[in-house]
């Protein structure tokens, strides 16, 4: 079969993984054409993301050793999403399918062959799911599965224990670039494009070198991110908790009105500071929440770009 494949892999300081693991991308993609999984024009594609180091350099090497290589560099640091999406934008004109992946070496690759066939069978969407966290910390693996959780009772359907391990066929791809949002969320949009997809398991190692961009703090965006770009559901936990706390408080006064007929006036104080307190902080909190939401809004009404490309290797 001669369907051009690109795997699109974004980098960001990654000068001490990338020369170890662009050889084993290169062995997979050289295999999968002789496979007959894919064309022989099928390319690994890196998309610099504004790397401070000298990931681009080597970047570029790799593409002048071997013309299987190509780069794409950004103006600037603009996150893994808009990275991603930057390369599958690009792809997206050039092949017929394509695979992300992270540039670390910790989604198996093997994987990919599979993913292949499941194309062929008609997919146009194939998630790539951890069968296990072995490997993980307890923390992060914890944190990492409480956030799946998390998004879901939020509203944003995701697919569990996936992250942006997947193929993607040119039509979902083309699908996937009519959505105009700048808050960019992939997990949560691809789904929304629709088309026949599934999942594919695969166990998850660790990273080969260098550390995680993912602390815990930047999960926490990527969760509130996803969140507030997806779904509108904790407005309406807002209103919800608004309706509930109405009622108890319907009840407070007639409480009130009661010990005041039976003469305990003073004794009321302590509850009264802890009802205020209470109703102080929930609304400091939902004015939190309708926040994040107008400042997402504001945003998308500017509509700038996601991401500038500032250089491309040469496409032999
Ligand atoms: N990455 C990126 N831009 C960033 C942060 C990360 O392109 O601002 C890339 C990074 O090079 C890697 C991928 O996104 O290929 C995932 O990052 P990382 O491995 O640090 O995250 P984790 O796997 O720990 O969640
Ligand atoms: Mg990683």
């Amino acid at each position: 079969m001669n369907n051009i494949l690109y795997i699109v892999i974004p980098c960001y300081n990654e000068e001490e993984v990338l020369p170890i693991t662009a050889p084993i991308f290169l062995n997979k993609i050289e295999i999968l054409i002789q496979k007959g999984l894919c064309s022989e024009k099928s390319k690994v594609l890196f998309v610099n993301d504004g790397s401070k180091d000298r990931t681009w350099d080597i970047i570029e090497n790799l593409s002048k050793e071997n013309n299987r290589f190509q780069g794409l560099s950004l103006s600037r640091n603009r996150g893994h999403q808009n990275a991603l999406f930057a390369g599958l934008m690009y792809a997206k004109d050039r092949a017929d399918v394509t695979i992300s992946i992270d540039c670390d070496g910790q989604d198996d690759i093997n994987a990919m062959d599979e993913f292949m066939e499941q194309y062929y069978d008609g997919c146009d969407v194939v998630y790539g799911v951890r069968s296990k966290r072995e490997t993980d910390t307890f923390f992060k693996r914890f944190t990492a599965e409480g956030f799946y959780k998390f998004m879901r009772m939020m509203g944003a359907d995701i697919v569990f224990n996936h992250a942006d391990y997947r193929l993607m066929s040119k039509r979902a791809l083309e699908g996937l670039a009519q959505f105009k949002e700048v808050n960019l969320f992939l997990r949560g949009t691809v789904p929304l494009v629709g088309y026949k997809s599934t999942s594919v398991y695969y166990e998850r190692n660790e990273r080969i070198a260098g550390e995680s961009h993912y602390p815990f703090s930047k999960m926490l965006n990527l969760a509130l991110n996803g969140i507030t770009s997806l779904s509108v559901e904790p407005l309406r936990y807002i209103t919800k908790i608004g309706f509930i706390m109405s009622i108890l408080s319907v009840l407070v006064i007639i409480y009130a009105v009661v010990t005041r007929f039976f003469g305990f006036t003073v004794a009321g104080w302590t509850s009264l500071l802890g009802v205020m307190a209470l109703i102080g902080g929930i609304q400091l909190f939902c004015l939190g929440i309708i926040g994040e939401y107008i400042g997402k809004i504001y945003s998308e009404v500017k509509q700038r770009p996601k991401y500038i490309i500032e250089k491309i290797t040469e496409d032999k």
